[in-house]
């Protein structure tokens, strides 16, 4: 049985390949499940923000309908005092008590007009409130829909996941094993440092899979000879050749 010690160059880039290959494929799959969970909050704060709306919306018809309330009742009780002289003129003494009762009635009728345009104002603005709520609710309806439809995506994805998750993670283990000790503290340091958790890369048209610089052609076949681990000068990523990367798969 070989020791690590008696790996040979390609072995070694092969399991340190083969590692990346399993581990970008967990990488793969959080990346895509990690986008759902944020826009389901998102759009879970959306709804709260319009309910909020909603809420003062109700607060403003409240204060409107209460006003309309007290201007009807006050419109009321001028039409009651104006039947109320209506009678007393009937049993008037005098021609100067007729026309105080005249003026009194004037007065209310007087009054009788303001509440009304307070009213009609007030139904006016009413109507925009009502309107307006309206709106809120149908947008609230159109997002809790786009909602529906990510929360069960994101189930799904969860569901159909987990087992896929935890099959690659026993992958994951066993790969690593199997790379080189020296090679793996790289391999953690270079995956760490960038976001898409590449460390190992293939060439590709002549440059770095991974940074994308042109690689010269010296280089180029100094990493396809295997009798050294290269890395790339520009972003320190491990560099395999195309073959290579061709014949080691995530397996
Ligand atoms: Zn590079």
């Amino acid at each position: 049985m070989a020791t690590v010690k008696d790996f040979s160059v390609e072995e070694k880039l092969t399991a340190v390949l083969a590692l990346q290959k399993i581990d970008s494929k967990i990488d793969e799959i959080r990346t895509m499940k990690g986008e759902l969970p944020m826009e389901v909050k998102d759009l879970e704060d959306e709804i709260e923000g319009l309910q909020t709306r909603i809420g003062n919306i109700d607060t403003e018809i409240n204060t409107i309908n209460a006003f309309i309330e007290q201007k009807t009742a006050g419109k009321k009780e001028a039409q009651a005092l104006i039947k109320k002289y209506e009678k007393q003129q009937d049993n008037v003494k005098n021609n100067r008590e007729f026309e105080a009762i005249n003026k009194e009635m004037e007065m209310q009728e007087l009054e009788v007009r303001l509440n009304d345009k307070h009213i009609k104002d007030a139904s006016f603005e009413q109507k925009d409130r009502m309107n307006a709520r309206l709106k809120t609710e149908e947008k609230i309806a159109e997002i809790e829909e786009s909602l529906a439809i990510k929360r069960k995506e994101l189930e799904k994805i969860s569901a159909e996941t987990e087992i896929e998750e935890k099959a690659l993670g026993a992958k994951s283990d066993e790969a690593r094993s199997k790379v080189d000790a020296r090679l793996l503290v790289a391999y953690e340091r270079i995956r760490k440092s960038y976001r898409n958790g590449l460390a190992v890369v293939p060439i590709h048209r002549d440059s770095c899979g991974g940074c994308f610089n042109v690689i010269p052609p010296q280089r180029q076949s100094e990493i396809r000879q295997h009798k050294k681990i290269i890395v790339c000068e520009h972003c320190c990523r491990i560099l395999v050749d195309s073959d290579m990367n061709d014949k080691v798969n995530a397996k």
